[in-house]
């Protein structure tokens, strides 16, 4: 037993050594980072618990779990839910010593006509707008193996010769769609959980000093692994020590930075008021332009007329499913191009 043992959040480690002296893996972390799972099975102590907001992203989830899988029904798809309180879950030896663990979502069918047309795994994820957006775009084997590599687990146990249906929905916007990952492709994913966990597996066996040393890091802090690992401190410590030496980096005091929130804060009470008046002012323009029935109408402004009209062009949306479906993990790697994305945030 650890000291992470008694984290409220850490009830359910992603990695112990049973009674036996085998490693016990989650299914849903058997492709997470090994350095994580290293130190979770070692016992180094957590150094980032997820905040009181994380733990409501979390819960929140869950929660949003059954609501996903009622409008898919809605949709006519036909699913038994596994149960939330006494679930059904799935153990697999991956290999002498190493076993996964997991409680798999629901199992079911598309509506007639569509795709799966026989009783699948069926694997719900409540996403991020950042994620969801990642996997419309790119499929869940780019970006989120690790849902792969969960639901193939949970795929090998029921029905080893099934496809796999990753439900996914945006808890931002509760915008939802299903990706069918075919049976090929999760025996390839049992085959890569199997080759992750080989190295971790032996490294925690062995004796010698290198077995003190944590393996080198799986991800980088692009990663939402690494975003939201619980070890990141420790996992970054030595690094920053050598990278940020005292008095080279922090040029503004924490005075004026408290001062520019207070002038950050007022502006943005400005700009939402001015947002709203401009909004009402438009609402009323608009009502008064549809009653005159007209083409161009001029009003006067402070400095100049204005032209009112009304402006109206088609949208075009390309299917990120149909792309999604459409092309091969490689063709995807081809076109589907990253642009990382990094500002500070004041919320
Ligand atoms: S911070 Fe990233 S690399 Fe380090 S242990 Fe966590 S997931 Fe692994």
């Amino acid at each position: 037993m650890t000291e992470n043992a008694n984290h409220p959040w850490y009830d359910r480690p992603n990695a112990t050594i049973n009674a036996e002296g085998d490693l016990e893996i989650r299914a849903s972390a058997a492709r997470s980072c090994r350095r994580a799972l290293w130190y979770t099975v070692t016992g180094v102590k957590i150094t980032d618990p997820p905040t009181r907001q994380d733990r409501a992203r979390m819960e929140s989830g869950k929660m949003m779990e059954p609501v996903l899988i009622e409008l898919m029904r809605e949709e006519g798809w036909n699913i038994r839910h596994n149960s939330q309180l006494q679930p059904e879950t799935c153990r697999i030896k991956m290999m002498p010593g190493v076993y996964v663990t997991g409680t798999w979502d629901a199992f079911g069918r598309a509506p007639e006509g569509q795709k799966p047309a026989t009783d699948s795994v069926i694997e719900v994820k409540v996403r991020g707008n950042a994620q969801y957006n990642n996997w419309s775009i790119r499929g869940a084997a780019l970006a989120t193996p690790d849902a792969v590599s969960q639901g193939a687990i949970y795929v090998w146990q029921m029905d080893p010769t099934g496809d796999l249906v990753i439900a996914t929905m945006n808890r931002e916007t509760m915008e939802w769609d299903t990706e069918q990952i075919a049976n090929a492709r999760l025996k390839a994913a049992m085959y890569d959980t199997v080759a992750w966990l080989a190295p971790l597996h032996e490294r925690l066996k062995a004796s010698g000093p290198e077995a003190k040393l944590p393996p080198g890091r799986d991800f980088t802090m692009k990663n939402y692994q690494c975003q939201n690992c619980p070890f990141q401190t420790e996992c970054y410590a030595s690094e920053k020590k050598e990278a940020e030496p005292q008095g080279t980096r922090h040029t503004v005091n924490i005075e004026d930075a408290t001062q520019a929130l207070l002038d950050y804060e007022d502006a943005a009470v400005a700009i939402d008021e001015q947002t709203e008046k401009k909004a009402a002012s438009m609402a009323v323009i608009a009502a008064w332009y549809e009653s005159t029935e007209q083409g161009k109408m001029k009003l006067q402004g402070h400095k100049k007329a204005r032209t009112i009209s009304r402006v109206s062009y088609p949208s075009y949306q390309v299917s990120d499913k149909a792309v999604r479906e459409l092309l091969t993990d490689e063709q995807k790697e081809e076109f589907v191009t990253e642009k990382e994305i990094s500002y500070v945030r004041v919320s």
